[in-house]
């Protein structure tokens, strides 16, 4: 089960392509992260895990709250037999060496926005106006020093699209390994902007290539997610959550079925104060809907899976479709199928493909062990490369 704290709307940056609409500085309680915890754990089968994030806003504005939740949100899991993962995105403009250790210590794995190199991050700028670039870069100088597994979080924009492979080098080359893309399914792509994505996209094949081909490990979720989907295929469709293994909690404890969804109290699915209404929420997979949500609320009926431009599409299994989020950011309505999000697989799987293919066909080790070997553990790959990294003096940010 995954619980989205949303411990405070309140964000030190305003960024151009966010979708909070006001930050308003207001901030949950402990009781009410607490209650949202209960709720949480209901739904979670015993041993397995409660994936905990702290959001926002920027979630480092209540970095107390967090300091004091994690203890307490942990004791009160593996009570019920449930361990506890937490993570917290952040902007890093407020994560300094304390809180830095202080999650280590903790077990809270960070994920830094930063949408590339400074070119790409243009549209993240301050509540002055002022670049927000370099107190994240510092940020990420700070992680790499500090040894531990993080990921980068970069958003893909038609402002930003141009500089995406370039800025994807520049993070690795400052010590990411772990570098998660995510396009910007709000704003408006024309033709010119994926066709440039098509371009970038094929420019960070080569890179993946050449780290793969030179036995360096790295996640780069825009490839591996797509190659993972046809190596360890999960159904039709990677499905959706929200709602049902997924919920986000607002501020003032009102339930919502993922993060797209906090701004718009329509798609309320229930309240800390009196649980999940049912009624908003169906998870009726055995009529072929993949265990992803109906959310009540917005839409009479879902048709996750059934969507009829998609029955003959023959990359349908590996398709994001689904996603109630990026339905709603995109056509602001869950149950219209998104031609961005369309054209966008379509651009995409087939590179992932091409990629895939040959690494394959040239038996690269270190390719062949990441998708084919089950016994493989990539993270703990990374971690051991992250540790490496840090005692490297020609590391940018290790031995600060
Ligand atoms: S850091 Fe996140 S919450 Fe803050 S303005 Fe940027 S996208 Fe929005
Ligand atoms: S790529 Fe397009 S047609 Fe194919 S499954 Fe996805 S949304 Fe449907």
């Amino acid at each position: 089960m995954q619980l989205t704290l949303h411990v405070t709307k309140a964000c030190n940056l305003r960024c151009t392509y966010c979708y909070y609409r006001d930050f308003p500085t207001g901030r949950m309680t402990a009781e009410t992260a607490l209650a949202a915890t209960g709720i949480a754990l209901d739904r979670t089968a015993p041993g397995d895990a409660l994936a905990v994030t702290f959001f926002g806003g920027e979630p480092l504005m209540a970095a107390d709250l967090i300091r004091e939740l994690v203890p307490r949100i942990r004791h009160r899991a593996l009570r019920r037999g449930r361990p506890a993962t937490f993570k917290v995105p952040t902007n890093g403009h407020l994560l300094d060496d304390d809180l830095l250790a202080w999650f280590e210590a903790n077990g809270v794995f960070v994920s830094l926005s930063i949408d590339g190199d400074a070119a790409g991050n243009r549209g993240r700028i301050d509540t002055e106006g002022r670049d927000g670039f370099a107190p994240t870069l510092a940020a990420l100088r700070r992680l790499v020093a500090d040894a531990t597994a993080f990921a980068t979080y970069s958003v893909i924009t038609p402002g930003n699209v141009a500089h995406l492979a370039d800025g994807i080098r520049f993070l690795h080359g400052e010590g990411a390994r772990i570098l998660v893309t995510a396009l910007d399914h709000g704003a408006d792509w024309s033709r010119r902007d994926l066709r440039i994505l098509g371009r970038q996209y094929r420019a960070l094949a080569a890179f993946y290539r050449e780290e793969m081909q030179a036995g360096r490990p790295l996640f780069l979720s825009a490839f591996d997610g797509k190659i993972e989907a046809h190596t360890r295929p999960t159904g039709d469709g990677v499905g959706c959550a929200a709602g049902v293994t997924q919920i986000s909690v607002a501020p003032d404890g009102t339930l919502y079925p993922c993060v797209q969804f906090v701004e718009d109290p329509r798609t309320a699915i229930g309240h800390v104060m009196h649980g999940i209404d049912e009624s908003c929420v169906s998870s009726d997979v055995s009529s072929g809907v993949p265990s992803g949500a109906t959310v009540g609320a917005m839409s009479d009926a879902m048709p996750h899976g059934r969507d009829e431009p998609c029955d003959d599409c023959g990359i349908r299994s590996r398709c994001g479709r689904d996603c109630a989020c990026v339905r709603f950011q995109a056509e602001g309505d869950t149950a219209r199928l998104s031609a961005l999000v369309c054209a966008h697989e379509r651009l995409l799987i087939p590179i992932a493909d091409r990629l895939a293919r040959e690494l394959y066909r040239r038996r690269t080790p270190l390719f062949v062990q990441t998708h084919y070997n089950p016994a493989y553990n990539r993270l703990r790959a990374l971690e051991a490369l992250v540790r490496s990294m840090a005692a490297d003096p020609s590391t940018p940010g290790a031995h600060r």
